[in-house]
């Protein structure tokens, strides 16, 4: 059965005279989907009985189930475990900042990026996301929370540029004037630096933030933290993030995960700088969310504001990325996995 929900609006228009009908239908349809959020064809009321049991025959309305959410006590983020037609489980997150919400979402089941600290990716890649199961994340948000979306971060599980022809629909139908019409001003696509399709990203010349897991200011310390450094060479990587902003005009943001001993000395920051000097960038540090499968420890309080003055001092524009929901089973993927491991044990 086709994804309705992943369809653009001209190829549902095409997929209305397809099936003899006006094509108007496909305006209607499309709306209530992407602005009413339905999540059923029953509640599409404007259009005729019969028409609704054609489409339930020939479509499938992707439409995400709620398992569970986890709301901190601290800042209210709230996590969010949905269930996806096929049994698996992703997680999302809400964020409420003053600037208004941004949501996180995951764009695969698992991940095969291997990343040394990251729960995503210990159970492997199951699969990629279609874009109708990325968007439903956000639309199932809204409405739980009856507030607007405002910004979008694709950085939960998965790496997104490796579910490249999925995540370019999804970002069209997202920003699409017609649905949620999310500015691409307030998208961020995070990737772990898979070079060629940084490059296919940049000649798209959208208007959303690239986001590049550095997590270290060498080649040979890149590749002890994540294993895509053997494949994509740091300079390779950092060229690509050049290209981007030529392409787009948009400031790359670097994450940089600190580690305890493991990339959090002066030495580190000062080789970072020398890296980064002469590229338009932010940097984002984030405290390292210690997963029990791994012995990495985050970095104390002096040396993470030690590392961020450095960095400032060389004119760097640098913030500590404030940690959301402690206590709410943190860091990336962790409320998925947990929920896993237990349902393993039953
Ligand atoms: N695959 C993409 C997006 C998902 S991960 C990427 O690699 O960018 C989102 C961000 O969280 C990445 O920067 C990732 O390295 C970081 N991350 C993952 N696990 C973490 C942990 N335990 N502590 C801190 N950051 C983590």
């Amino acid at each position: 059965m086709i994804d309705i929900k992943s369809l653009t609006l001209p190829e549902l228009q095409e997929e209305m005279e397809k099936i003899g009908e006006k094509k108007f239908r496909a305006g209607q349809i499309y709306e209530w989907m992407h602005v009413k959020l339905v999540d059923s064809f029953d509640e599409m009321t404007n259009l005729s009985k019969g028409l609704r049991e054609k489409l339930k025959e020939q479509y499938e309305l992707i439409s995400l189930e709620l398992v569970e959410v986890q709301t901190s006590k601290i800042d209210e983020t709230s996590k969010f475990l949905f269930r996806l037609s096929d049994g698996n489980v992703i997680e999302s997150v809400l964020m409420k900042y003053h600037h208004g919400n941004s949501v996180c979402i995951s764009s695969q089941v698992g991940c095969r990026m291997g990343c040394r600290f990251c729960a995503s990716t210990l159970d492997g890649l199951e699969r990629g996301l279609k874009p109708s199961e990325m968007l439903d994340q956000i639309y199932k948000i809204q409405k739980w929370s009856q507030e607007r979306v405002h910004n979008v971060v694709v950085m939960g599980t998965g790496e997104p540029l490796d579910n490249y022809d999925s995540l370019l629909r999804f970002i069209h139908l997202l920003t699409d004037e017609g649905g949620l019409h999310i500015s691409q001003r307030n998208l961020t696509v995070s990737t772990c630096g898979i070079v060629p399709n940084m490059r296919r990203l940049a000649d798209e010349k959208l208007q959303i933030t690239l986001a590049l897991s550095l997590h270290a200011s060498s080649q040979e310390k890149r590749k002890t933290l994540m294993p895509v450094a053997y494949k994509f060479d740091l300079k390779d990587v950092l060229d690509a993030c050049r290209y981007y902003f030529e392409q787009t005009g948009r400031r790359i943001t670097f994450e940089y995960s600190l580690v305890g001993g493991v990339n959090d000395s002066s030495e580190d920051a000062r080789e970072l700088t020398e890296l980064v000097k002469d590229l338009n960038c932010h940097i984002n540090l984030i405290p390292v969310n210690p997963i029990k499968e791994r012995d990495y420890v985050q970095s104390d309080s002096r040396a993470i504001l030690n590392f961020k003055n450095k960095l400032e001092k060389s004119g760097i524009n640098v913030t500590i990325r404030r940690e959301m929901g402690r206590d709410i089973d943190g860091a990336c993927g962790q409320l998925r996995k947990s929920y896993m491991d237990t349902e393993k044990e039953r």
